[in-house]
């Protein structure tokens, strides 16, 4: 028997194992989301055939025109939705329905593993779960296809437990190009068999699918046609009202939220081109993923070409839809459009467009702006650095939750309107909590002069906010690197100026810090940042930050943290206490100076420099003051 004519059992890949199950163990209430997968997936077919026949007329041959057919069975509780588009061969066919082809589809199913019991059910009603989601209304599903260009057809067909048969299909009844997916309905599915039902549905899923969708009601009923495939986006933006968009992106999109942004725009003079582009209300599973890309689709008169043109930078990834051109060429390859000119400067276009739009959002409607970088201010923040041109307008658009401001998100503008006399930089402090550094001592002295810090606890910030960076000629600056220059800010409420001279006995206990600590820190120094707590540790005066070291070494991409400088608030009573021992205390005065050390280090979120000698040294000191109590 050769290999085109043979019958087999394979089994399905482990992920779709696990996707099955939970389809069919779904209590997700909404299931009719079935539908809109399979005719996403007919049309997906149809763009192919229609792009690959510009090349390749032969393919389309006579049977031109695109069409998804659905077709219902009542009394045999089937629904069959067949296309007349690329169509699959035998090896594509037990490809693309045995594994899972989509990161996004990954990584739904990991957040899923690690969801609580229930939880579950709503991530499944945010995310397209393709074609396996057939298995949710039926128990048995086969399909049918045959390549365009060829003759052979090929039978898939599964009850969606754990394997799929494949065999040759009988020619005379196989669609003569395309494929025919025929599900047989579960006893609680069969609303799915009601002309009615279908109608509704495919109107509200799948009513602005580029393809024409039409209805047979029974076997041998001529087919009447329920949408008309005409391009939503080539449509007057008058015409189209707000649940048009929001079905369109759904569609286009595979998620089921609510766009939080739509752009539509027809741009006119060099370049002629539509474009529909959605900012999501969500964020998407893989949105960190590194291999994600941006998924625009790019058409050329109303035919769809590639989802792979880069057509927005990769800090715009979260953003979906589609751009039409009217100038692109059709009849070169796929490769030719990207590099071509002509999409280099669509590119530009549409990058800046969708750029102004989130800035004019942000102008006119705060609310809805920041909901907006709460979901993607992180990747938004990327293109600060990877985006030379456009670091500025970037910059504008950030939104940042500060200390000493009232809560909710502050744009650097803001910033600016509020700074303090003598105030000469943008301070900022990185690191990877919101909480620990809100509590950070190095906000102290910032604090008592009521000046604004950023806090920045996404990874992609110790990345941006590089030395060279300014916002309106002010640098940015980070409270725990070099000298924080406060002296000559005033503090807002103190009554007494702290004295700038440091007593002697001061002094010399800094001095003895340095000689007891050795190594582990460049200097120890008096500090202006600090008020309330006795110590912090701060980042020489070149190099990276605190919170940047530690990113990069973490990152093994540095081979040593450097060592940092130990500041030591002059006014603490703690400190003006220990420096008033004498030598007799000497022992305990080197337990201090290694306690203060690790309380900095805790103070970071790091761990004491070594931890037996931090609990030897801190049962002495307990046991001294003990000693006295008792
Ligand atoms: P996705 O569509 O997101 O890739 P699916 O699970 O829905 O995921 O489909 C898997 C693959 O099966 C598709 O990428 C496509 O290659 C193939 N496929 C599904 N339906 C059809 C169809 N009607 N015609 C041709 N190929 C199809």
């Amino acid at each position: 028997m050769s290999e085109e004519t043979r019958s087999e059992s394979r089994p399905f890949e482990a992920d779709v194992a696990k996707l099955l199950h939970l389809m069919v163990h779904s209590v997700y209430s909404d299931k009719s989301v079935f539908l809109r997968e399979l005719i996403a997936n007919a049309a997906d077919a149809c763009e192919r055939l229609r792009y690959e026949a510009i090349a390749e007329p032969a393919l389309a041959g006579d049977d031109f025109k695109p069409r998804i057919t659905l077709s219902i069975d009542a009394d045999n509780r089937q629904l069959a939705v067949e296309d007349n588009g690329i169509g699959m061969g035998r090896e594509e066919m037990a490809e693309a329905l045995g594994t899972i082809a989509r990161s996004g589809t990954k990584a739904f199913l990991d957040r899923i593993e690690a969801a609580q019991n229930g939880e579950e059910t709503a991530l499944i009603g945010r995310f397209g779960i393709g074609f396996y989601s057939a298995f949710m209304v039926a128990d048995r599903v086969e399909v049918t296809s045959r390549r365009a260009g060829t003759d052979a057809a090929f039978l898939w067909s599964s009850d969606g437990k754990g394997s799929f048969a494949m065999a040759p299909a009988d020619a005379a009844s196989a669609p003569r190009r395309g494929t025919r997916v025929v599900l047989q309905l579960m006893e609680d599915a069969k609303s799915y068999t009601e002309r009615f039902t279908i109608e509704r549905l495919v109107k509200a899923q799948s009513g602005h699918v580029p393809v024409p969708i039409a209805l047979v009601d029974k076997p041998g009923a001529e087919p009447s046609e329920i949408t008309d495939g005409a391009a939503l986006w080539a449509k007057p933006k008058a015409e189209i009202s707000a649940a048009d968009y929001t079905d369109f992106y759904r569609s286009i999109a595979g998620q089921f939220d609510d766009p939080a942004l739509t752009i539509h725009f027809h741009a006119e003079g060099r370049q002629d081109y539509t474009t529909l582009l959605f900012v999501p209300g969500t964020r998407p599973f893989d949105l960190f993923d590194p291999d994600r890309k941006g998924r625009i689709k790019l058409y050329v008169k109303r035919i769809f070409i590639t989802d792979d043109a880069d057509i927005l930078p990769r800090y715009l990834r979260f953003v979906r839809g589609l751009v039409d051109s009217a100038d692109l060429p059709l009849n070169v390859s796929r490769e030719k459009i990207q590099e071509s000119p002509l999409l280099a400067a669509i590119r530009k276009s549409a990058t800046g467009r969708v750029l102004g739009e989130l800035e004019r959002l942000a102008d006119k409607e705060p609310q809805p702006y920041a909901k907006i970088w709460e979901t993607f201010g992180a990747v938004l923040k990327e293109g600060i650095y990877e985006d030379f041109e456009r670091r500025d307008a970037l910059l504008a658009l950030a939104r940042f939750k500060t200390a000493g401001a009232a809560d909710g998100w502050r744009s650097l503008k803001d910033y600016l309107a509020s700074l303090k006399t003598n105030q000469t930089a943008i301070y900022y402090l990185a690191g990877d909590d919101i909480g620990r550094l809100q509590s950070s001592p190095h906000l102290e002295g910032f604090r008592a002069r009521g000046i604004e810090v950023l806090l920045l606890p996404d990874p992609v910030d110790s990345f941006w906010v590089m030395p060279g960076v300014s916002f309106d000629g002010k640098p940015f600056k980070s409270v725990t690197q070099g000298a924080a220059d406060l002296a000559l800010i005033p503090l807002t409420n103190s009554k007494e100026a702290p004295k700038p001279e440091l007593e002697d006995s001061v002094k010399n206990f800094l001095a003895f810090l340095k000689n007891t600590l050795g190594d582990a820190v460049t200097e120890v120094r008096a500090s202006d940042r600090l008020t309330d707590s006795a110590v912090c540790l701060v980042a020489p005066d070149s190099g990276p930050d605190r919170a940047l070291e530690k990113l990069l070494a973490g990152a093994g991409r540095l081979s040593a943290i450097s060592k940092p400088i130990l500041e030591v608030n002059p006014r603490h009573q703690l400190v003006v206490k220990l420096a008033g021992l004498g030598d007799e205390e000497r022992v305990f005065k080197e337990d201090a100076a290694h306690l203060l050390f690790d309380e900095a280090r805790v103070l970071e979120g790091d761990r004491p420099a070594d931890a037996r000698s931090f609990s030897e040294r801190l049962a002495r000191v307990l046991g001294k003051s003990l000693g006295k109590a008792g």
